[in-house]
């Protein structure tokens, strides 16, 4: 009866009855596997453990110990048992899909009148109720007209609806969690009893359209949390309390840095403490760019459509850009322009302007790049996702030699100012060659080697994502985490054999003739938008000292304090430090309490016994002890606190 052979993970081959399934698999291999299974992955499938295996086949059993299979069951299941429990409750309710999404799944449901916090209470108490009973999961292939009348009979439209859509070739698949059915491709648990009872919880509910049309019937999506122990979604439920503590829209407002408004979606009103930061952070890269030998130019916001057509642009991108007509005197035309939304093409621009030779390269131009992109309103987010930014853009003239170590020196510049703006750890992904591209293959492989030569000079892991460069070159991008585990890709470096090939871009080499150079972009931060919004979250509005709009606040206890105040401001101020004066009559606690939700590292009490020494009280953000100081020490200690990281002064080796 051996009539299909079974690969294991370890290459054992093993023979077995052709419609074996992975529950049999397993209780040969050992009893106590046959109770650990939950699934298996066949022949890269999930596989649910009563499915029949009908030809030769690779196979691997899991266990809960797998991570992905198990959250993938404990999700599915959940969404089934949620599904149950809500009709098990108001058995009117129409049911509809229900799929497995990050971190644990919804189901919509068609009911008139809205859930509640309170219904969503209730569900979670049923659901419970039948993880506990333990019910058999049982699964079953069914003719397509069997299908149909049984949903027809049940009085559940959206399932025919689904079961009409599916081709005809693919099976119908029942699924039942105890006398509970639904359509479903699977796999699922054993039995009800293996999700997690006290690991999942229902978060909230939101509408959606049947099929994601406007114009089909209003459904109510309920979202629930599935993991695989009450550790783990206890967790996530703090990990989701400290993102919504960090916000940065909330805290953009609660201090005071921009604002949006609608005549201006997804463009950035800056306010003077934001604005602050943004003139701390690119006074920051404009020294770091200024010794890594960079170029910084300026290049037009408002260009003829010409160029953009030239780049490619118009053809590929022209939906998200930004176009303005305009009556050019004495011509009898309009002419269309389009807002920048790179800065590419410009750079080639400058870059042609006289003859370059092969001593001007590398040739490292750059530009804090104000760049326009329409972006769907729905999409918008905060300073996370806008139309209007600015890129801390760059473009590396060179020539196929110079990749390598322009590269390297790119990656140590990026570590460096990730380091100084609170970044230690980030990560490296490797795109390479796609099927579609321009250039040789002699000229890919050289690229590609320096790239990956230009990572191991400075560090041993990357990850590879084959296939997905560019076009035009292969690229890397830089994911950094933040303080509480979230990943931001924000630096890229790519290179490109493309646009100095479009715009004819030539060098005169060391032979006397010409030679196309190729052209390296690439950005550290992204855009100056973007990276203050991920660092407000990163620090939950507690910038680094030299980052801080307003670095010192000097509060009055009492009121014949005021003239003491101004003083010691102004000398703050001579100092270099942005401080301000807090001489209002209110209560120094009430001061506190409001400078501290303004995030002003340092606030300098002043009462009658102050003035009297020329001391001051000081007090730390998130700090409850207290120092009486002299104010000339506490002046020079924070004038040293505000140097930027770069400006520091190390002492020397030598
Ligand atoms: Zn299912
Ligand atoms: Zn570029």
């Amino acid at each position: 009866m051996a009539d299909i052979s079974l690969t294991f993970p370890d290459g054992n081959k093993r023979a077995y009855g052709v419609g074996v399934t992975p529950a049999d698999v397993a209780a040969d291999i050992s009893p106590s596997l046959a109770k650990k299974a939950i699934s298996a992955t066949v022949d890269g499938a999930h596989w649910d453990l009563q499915w029949p295996i009908t030809s030769d086949a690779a196979i691997a059993i899991h266990t809960m110990q797998d991570d992905a299979q198990a959250l993938e069951l404990i999700r599915h299941d959940a969404a089934h048992i949620m599904a149950r429990a809500v009709q098990e409750i108001w058995p009117d309710v129409k049911v509809t899909i229900g799929p497995v999404i990050e971190n644990g799944w919804y189901y919509d449901f068609d009911r008139e009148e809205p859930f509640t916090p309170e219904d969503l209470g209730a569900i979670e108490a049923k659901m419970k109720d039948i993880i506990n009973r333990r019910d058999l999961v049982t699964t079953e292939v069914w003719e397509r007209d069997r299908a149909i009348a049984y949903y027809e009979a049940q009085n559940e439209p959206y399932k025919v609806e689904l079961i009409e859509a599916i081709p005809g070739s693919e099976p119908i698949r029942m699924y039942w969690h105890g006398h509970w059915q639904d359509l479903c491709r699977g796999p699922h648990f054993q039995h009800t009893g293996q999700v997690p009872a006290d690991a999942f919880k229902l978060m909230k509910v939101a509408g959606a359209y049947w099929r994601g049309d406007s114009n089909r019937p209003q459904l109510q999506r309920i979202y629930g949390v599935a993991f695989k122990n009450r550790q783990a979604l206890k967790d996530h439920l703090t990990f989701l309390e400290e993102a919504e503590k960090r916000d940065h829209r909330r805290l953009g407002r609660e201090m005071s840095l921009f604002h949006f408004q609608e005549e201006a979606p997804g463009m950035v009103f800056w306010h003077p403490d934001g604005w602050t930061i943004y003139r701390a952070l690119e006074d920051y890269m404009r020294r770091q760019l200024d010794r890594a030998g960079y170029r910084e130019i300026k290049t037009p916001q408002v260009v003829d459509r010409k160029l953009w057509e030239a780049s490619g642009h118009w053809d590929k991108y022209r939906e998200n850009m930004f176009t303005t007509e305009i009556d050019e005197e004495h011509a009898n035309e309009k002419r269309t322009n389009a807002l920048k939304p790179m800065n590419c093409p410009c750079h080639v621009q400058v870059f042609n302007q006289g003859l370059k030779s092969y001593r001007d390269l590398p040739l490292r131009v750059a530009e804090f790049g104000s760049c326009h992109r329409y972006e769907p309103h729905g999409a918008l987010h905060g300073l996370m996702r806008v139309r209007g930014f600015t890129q801390d853009d760059a473009h590396i003239f060179c020539t196929e030699d110079q990749i390598e170590s322009e590269c390297a020196k790119f990656i140590e510049l990026l570590s460096g100012i990730y380091r100084d703006v609170g970044f230690t750890k980030f990560d490296i992904k490797f795109s390479t060659r796609p099927e579609q591209r321009v250039g040789s293959d002699e000229v890919w492989d050289k690229a590609e080697t320096a790239l990956e030569r230009a990572i191991l000079s400075v560090r041993n892991d990357f990850e590879l994502d084959p296939g997905e460069g560019a076009f035009y070159g292969p690229k890397l991008d830089f994911k950094l985490t933040d303080a509480i585990g979230r990943e931001w890709q924000c630096g890229t470096f790519q290179a490109d054999f493309n646009l100095p090939e479009r715009f004819d871009a030539t060098y005169i080499g060391p032979d006397g003739e010409k030679h196309r150079p190729v052209m390296l972009h690439r950005a550290i931060l992204g855009s100056f938008e973007r990276f203050i919004g991920i660092m407000i979250e990163n620090y939950a509005g507690k910038l680094p000292f030299w980052l801080a709009p307003r670095q010192v606040v000097v509060a009055t206890i009492v009121s014949d304090a005021d003239a003491y105040v101004q003083e010691a401001v102004a000398e703050l101020r001579a100092a270099g430090l942005r401080a301000e004066a807090d001489i209002r009559n209110e209560k120094i606690n009430y001061k506190v309490r409001v400078h501290s939700v303004g995030k002003v590292p340092v606030i300098l009490a002043v009462g009658a016994r102050e003035v009297e020494d020329r001391t001051v009280t000081v007090r730390r953000l998130g700090e409850k002890q207290t120092a009486v100081r002299p104010l000339a020490d506490v002046v020079a200690e924070l004038q040293a606190e505000a140097l930027p990281p770069d400006l520091v002064q190390t002492p020397s080796a030598a």
